[in-house]
């Protein structure tokens, strides 16, 4: 999917609709909790003796939804902008 570089959108700082630069966010890998609850529990599931618990199936997934970082042209905030439909990539026009 294809996206123009400069999106007019509302800024709330300004309270009014502003030019936007997009740019795209990288995702970053979600960290690891190695003390959460279900990990814990998993733990204490899988140790000693009849240690196996249903595996689930891990589908790799071809899309994602993706994040556009939109830049307000005056005050320079920036926000999030959500694509609901999951893509293989996004690309910014120029
Ligand atoms: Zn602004």
């Amino acid at each position: 999917m294809k996206i123009p570089e400069k999106i007019k959108t509302y800024c709330s700082k300004c309270r009014k609709h502003q030019e936007h630069r997009a740019k795209q966010v990288r995702e970053r890998g979600r960290s690891d909790r190695g003390m959460a609850k279900g990990n814990r529990k998993h733990r204490r599931r899988t140790s000693g003796y009849k240690s196996r618990v249903g595996e689930k199936a891990n589908p790799v997934k071809q899309s994602k939804k993706r994040k556009v970082l939109l830049e307000c042209s005056e005050c320079g905030k920036k926000q999030e902008k959500n694509y609901p439909r999951s893509r293989k990539k996004i690309e910014i026009e120029r």
